[in-house]
């Protein structure tokens, strides 16, 4: 009997030992239905950030439940931005970097935030998912292969009205739901960690306005990408070019051997693009060339074009493609004067962070052990991170769990958001464990 005991105790502390973690106040699932509910959606073209007021209603209510999790030093910024600090518990956390947390707050101007009504949908058992208020709206299982992943798992969606916010609301849910993990725990030893939820990033310019200095991190991570597992330290380098023609109108009843319609000249230029170089004809890590608008006058047309590569060769080449074309097209029409203007946007984080590969492995490492399947994804557009990386804090992107951004059809599940929130607990004691 006594033995049986001793086994029995044994087994209890083995057991206990296993599920050492204390849950949090709030699951990742019900934070994120809060802040999804909450219209924060930004407007192009507006010259204050943040864009829309109504993104400081998510800013005052992250601020106020960082400051009831602990955060210290919790502020908004005249921007919006919301920044906080969680002390770290280690003997001596100088030795470790300061690690920062980022999610954006906004949701895309392309689909209504207003009114987001959120389901879920217990338990999945596979096929496609039709969203109740809009029956043509429709989840294809052919258009999202991860849905095979997600069987026996709560899926996320909107109604079929509205986005669902994921794109970041999720971020914003498992940054919180980390700290308050940890809040909990305090056996789970950490360095200190900055945490930042910013206003405007799919309008742009909100990350323009964010203090590197002040949020006084060494290595952030964006918490913005997609499916689990998937881990970004690559974006574009991007560049815009503006070819002008210069042509001469007056009077068309009296234009003889006067007027030169630049118009034409406008047209062979955009007959010599090479077609398995645009958008619509390239994907992975294939680079483009992608003329998007442009104004026709006679007497001055312009034509504007993204060059897009993930090396800065390829895209040294696309901008002397570019040149080659204008040139040839002003030879072909010498009265028009044919120039060519070329800006730098922005370039690939990874010439940046090809310096510090601790911190995709640290990812990559963090993902295994919450049992994912990590891999990397260069993403064919630009990031907050990627600015905030040539401003001198290297930043790659980590995934949320989300899918279908900027659309009806986006979701997220318990599992994404949860697993998500376990990949950063154990990215923050990677940290404190090996340094960097
Ligand atoms: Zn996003």
């Amino acid at each position: 009997m006594k033995k049986l005991f001793a086994i029995l105790a044994l087994l209890l502390l083995t057991v206990s030992a296993g599920a050492q973690t204390n849950p949090p106040a709030e699951s990742a699932l019900d934070r994120f239905l809060r802040y999804a509910k909450i219209d924060t959606q930004s407007k192009e073209d507006q010259d204050k950030v943040p864009s829309t007021s109504k993104q400081l209603n998510l800013a005052n209510l992250l601020a106020k439940e960082l400051k009831d999790l602990g955060v210290e030093n919790v502020r908004i910024s005249e921007f919006g931005i919301v920044y906080g600090m969680v002390p770290g518990n280690l003997p001596d956390n100088s030795k470790v970097p300061v690690i920062g947390f980022m999610a954006h707050m906004d949701t895309s101007p392309e689909v209504s935030g207003e009114n987001v009504n959120p389901i879920i949908h217990k338990n999945y058992q596979g096929g496609d998912i039709t969203l109740p208020k809009d029956p043509t709206q429709i989840i294809a299982v052919a258009k999202n292969p991860d849905l095979k992943n997600l069987i026996g798992d709560d899926i996320i969606t909107a109604d079929g009205t509205t986005l669902l916010g994921s794109d970041d609301k999720a971020g914003c849910a498992e940054i919180m739901t980390m700290i308050d993990i940890l809040k909990r725990n305090p056996q789970i030893k950490h360095g200190t960690l900055a945490i930042a939820f910013t206003p405007d990033e799919e309008v742009g310019g909100g990350i323009d306005k964010f203090d590197v200095k002040g949020f006084g991190a060494q290595f952030a991570y964006t918490v913005d990408g997609e499916e689990l597992g998937e881990i970004s330290d690559e974006t574009w380098s991007a560049r815009t070019a503006t070819v002008h023609f210069q042509g001469k109108n007056t009077h068309p009843g009296t234009a003889k051997d006067i007027m030169i319609n630049s118009l034409f000249a406008a047209g062979d230029f955009l007959s010599r693009f090479p077609k398995d170089m645009l958008p619509e004809t390239t994907e992975g890590r294939v680079g483009f060339v992608h003329p998007y608008t442009g104004t026709l006058e006679v007497e001055e047309s312009t034509i504007k074009m993204l060059l897009r590569d993930f090396e800065l060769s390829g895209l040294d080449a696309k901008e002397q493609m570019i040149r080659r074309m204008a040139q040839e097209t002003g030879q072909k029409f010498p009265q028009v004067k044919v120039t060519v203007d070329v800006k730098e946007n922005y370039k690939n984080m990874k010439e940046v962070l090809k310096n510090y590969p601790q911190l995709t492995e640290y990812a990559m490492e963090a993902s295994r052990k919450a049992g994912l399947n990590p891999h990397i994804k260069p993403i064919r557009g630009g990031t907050d991170g990627s600015n905030l990386t040539f401003r001198g804090l290297p930043t790659p992107n980590l995934f949320t769990g989300g899918h279908n951004f900027h659309g009806k059809l986006e979701f997220n599940s318990r599992r994404g958001l949860e697993k998500t929130t376990e990949t950063l607990i154990n990215l923050v004691q990677l940290f404190a464990q090996k340094g960097m």
